[in-house]
């Protein structure tokens, strides 16, 4: 689903270069729940931004469902960021947007019809639950109900993969497990294919099937997430 190789990238030019990532491989698998866990300027979010296209990788492939997105044009990157879903750690919802507005403005930038946005936005906001509070701002939110927003809104453009940056780290553990529950439901029920970014190794822990350690631009260790955390 994912195929990753020798992916470099260096931010800045001579003196000031810097190496975030130097010769990256990673190898996700469709519908599964990929874990990449990492200290603080491991390289994590340089990672993240290589996948959904917000930054051009210096070196290497990177393979979406068997699209290499370092080779497409500005028409073709639009098209290929519907296909992925994001959650963020701090939601990044539209403060002066209602929550339906927040899940419909995806949809609206495509185009879809009125009737076609209203039925999808109802059906996303029973999966997350919140029909109850569609007409809230997010400010009249708890943490995890706007997450639960954010994952909606990352739904509405029915996208193959879905990249968590940090995405439970700013809600307590309890708030931080129903989010995971939701992850794993909607994992189980379309088949999507899951990539969460943390530093908790509890998150890794409870809802991932493989992991990846990530260290100073380049993976350290990968495979099953027990094979992983119970090595001596
Ligand atoms: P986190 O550790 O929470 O993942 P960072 O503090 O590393 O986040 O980075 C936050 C943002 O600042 C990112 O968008 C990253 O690209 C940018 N950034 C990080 N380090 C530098 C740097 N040395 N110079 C310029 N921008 C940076
Ligand atoms: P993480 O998300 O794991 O904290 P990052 O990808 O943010 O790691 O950072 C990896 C390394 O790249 C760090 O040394 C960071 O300072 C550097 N870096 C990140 N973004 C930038 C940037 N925009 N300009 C310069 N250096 C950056």
């Amino acid at each position: 689903m994912i195929e990753i190789r020798g992916l470099t990238k260096v931010y800045g030019k001579g003196d000031k270069a810097a190496t975030a990532l130097s010769g990256l491989n990673l190898s996700i698998k469709k519908g599964e729940i990929f874990g990449v866990i990492g200290h603080s300027g491991a390289g994590k979010s340089t990672l993240i931004r290589c996948i959904n296209l917000l930054e051009r990788p210096t070196e290497g492939e990177i393979w979406v469902d068997g699209v290499e997105l370092t080779k497409l044009n500005r028409g073709q990157l639009q098209e290929q960021r519907r296909k992925i879903g994001m959650i963020f750690q701090h939601f990044n919802l539209l403060s002066s947007a209602t929550v339906y507005d927040n899940i419909a403005f995806p949809l609206r930038l495509t185009g879809s019809t009125r009737p076609d946005i209203d039925l999808k936005v109802k059906d996303l906001l029973a999966l997350v639950g919140l029909e109850e509070h569609s007409d809230k701002y997010p400010a009249q939110l708890s943490g995890g109900q706007k997450q639960r927003v954010g994952v909606a809104r990352a739904l509405a453009s029915d996208p193959d993969v879905l990249l968590c940056d940090e995405a439970t780290s700013a809600l307590d553990p309890q708030t931080t497990d129903s989010i995971l529950r939701l992850l794993l439901d909607i994992n189980k029920r379309f088949h999507l294919t899951i990539v969460l970014i943390t530093h908790e190794m509890h998150v890794i822990q409870s809802i991932c099937d493989r992991v990846a350690v990530i260290h100073g631009g380049g993976i350290v260790e990968e495979g099953e997430v027990t094979e992983v955390f119970l090595k001596p």
